[in-house]
């Protein structure tokens, strides 16, 4: 049985999945888990003009590759759908029929230019800029002519001359608000499209939404909708405005200072489990002093309470230290998923599926993102052509002296264990007096084509012992 706790993440679909976006979405994704609650995706799509092709599948597939599942949303109709606005008009128009109906709501007839004027004189004169409800003095029949003879309109909240509106913020506490920073909103545009504020409490109340999770931009915003719901006679939701996410210098988080959505890290090979723990720690704190959450501790541990109001700050290097921490711990075949694309991409031959993971797993200790794999793995499946100075070396008596000695000595019969590599290698420069860098440099220039490198038993259990003969034997002129 589900519970009454019902959450939605409302994103409006203008192309990708914002970080901040991708945020909204974990915690009304976790707060339900946790709950036995329902977790909801509304696809706000009434700005006619900001619609954006493909956007609503490129979002829908980054929920799905953070592994964010909504219960209720496109593809998932449950009994309050549609899931877009866009499809949802009818049920806009009666609601907002009935607003002008009680006196709550008018039309107004002022043209786009008429409003930017008066917003240019407000600012001229430092005012607060405000609609001066010229419309409101319509009469009722006057109204109905200019409706009938098909002047262009939308219509606009009537809010109240004089309140301070007091709502109680989950994160918070007691917010208020004065409604003379409050312009009488627009409801319906011109297009006869609503717009956010009247769509989305129509829908919050007839979806049953229990708890509202957005950004502090739109508490500056509750206000209208709480008037709605008051016009309406509803009761509303819980209120819970999460932090601003800042860039490092403390202004909002921007596209100018960062990248901002979800796939471009993703694109750029972070560790999705390590996106998911940092974005969860933008503005939630969790009680124990670690850092390190899974998904289902995420889930398991969130909180509103440990929500914090102030702005959380968006520090990259933190991101890659989660990531490379993460590709060193997560199991194996979830690293090899990620580094198998990459190969192939490359070109690299991964039909030996046992090399594939031994490359895979030595390269990972290394890595932030998953493309850097390639420059500790390329080295396994392709020699690239030394450099004059390199093949000078390599070709040079000594260098030969050590080639031809080591590829007996490490030609056992069965396969040599770390520690046996170790004692050949170690024996075998007492034997030919040849040490340090001339001894080691011809063999790794031999072995992968660059003089440093990982450790010989590293080497030679991932290329297998035919092929880590065959490269010494092959550097032999
Ligand atoms: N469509 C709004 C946005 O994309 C949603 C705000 C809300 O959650 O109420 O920001």
């Amino acid at each position: 049985m589900t519970s009454d706790i019902r959450v939605r993440f409302a994103p409006s679909p203008t192309g990708f999945l914002h970080l901040g976006g991708l945020r909204v979405a974990l915690y009304n994704y976790a707060f339900a888990k946790q709950n036995n609650g329902t977790f909801i995706l509304r696809i706000e799509d009434t700005d006619q003009a900001r619609l954006v092709e493909g956007a609503v599948e490129n979002l829908i597939s980054s929920l799905q590759t953070m592994g964010i599942d909504y219960d209720e949303g496109p593809g998932k109709d449950g009994e309050y759908g549609p899931y877009f606005q866009s499809q949802r008009l009818d049920i806009y128009k009666k609601y907002i029929d009935e607003l002008v109906e009680k006196g709550f709501a008018y039309p107004c007839f002022c043209s786009r230019e008429t409003i930017d004027e008066m917003r240019k004189k407000a600012q001229k004169e430092k005012n607060f800029f405000k609609y001066d409800r010229r419309c409101h003095k319509f009469s009722k029949e006057e109204t109905q002519a200019k409706i009938d003879a098909g002047e262009p309109h939308v219509i606009r909240l009537k809010m109240p001359d004089e309140r301070i509106f007091t709502f109680n913020d989950l994160v918070r506490g007691d917010v208020s608000i004065d409604v003379k920073q409050i312009d009488d909103q627009v409801i319906l545009k011109s297009d006869g499209f609503p717009t956010y504020h009247l769509a989305a409490v129509v829908d919050d109340h007839l979806m049953k939404i229990s708890h509202v999770f957005r950004g502090e931009e739109w508490l500056s915003s509750t206000p209208k909708h709480l008037f709605l719901y008051e016009c309406f006679g509803w009761t509303p939701p819980l209120w819970v405005h999460l932090p601003l996410i800042l860039n490092t210098d403390k202004s909002k988080l921007s596209k100018r200072k960062n990248d901002v959505a979800v796939e471009t890290y993703i694109e750029k090979g972070y560790s999705k489990e390590a996106l998911m723990n940092f974005i969860a720690l933008l503005g939630w704190h969790p009680s124990e002093d670690r850092e390190l959450f899974s998904m289902d501790e995420i889930v398991k541990e969130f909180s509103i309470e440990r929500v914090s109001k102030a702005g959380a700050v968006f520090d990259i290097t933190k991101l890659e230290w989660m990531s490379g921490t993460y590709f060193r711990s997560l199991d194996l075949a979830v690293v090899a998923e990620y580094a198998r694309p990459v190969f192939l991409e490359a070109g690299l031959d991964i039909s030996d599926e046992a090399k594939f993971l031994r490359a895979v797993e030595k390269a990972r200790e290394y890595i932030t993102t998953a493309g850097e794999i390639l420059e500790h793995v390329e080295m396994y499946y392709r020699l690239g052509e030394l450099s004059a100075e390199d093949q000078e070396m390599l070709d040079n008596e000594e260098s030969q002296k050590v080639l031809a000695h080591v590829v007996e000595r490490y030609n056992t019969d069965g396969i040599m264990s770390d520690d046996e590599i170790n004692e050949i290698t170690k024996a075998s420069i007492g034997e030919i007096g040849i040490k340090g860098k001339k001894f080691y440099f011809p063999i790794r220039l031999a072995l992968i084509g660059k003089g440093h490198g990982p450790d010989m038993p590293s080497v030679y259990n991932i290329l297998g012992k035919e092929e880590f003969l065959n490269r010494l034997r092959n550097a032999i002129k």
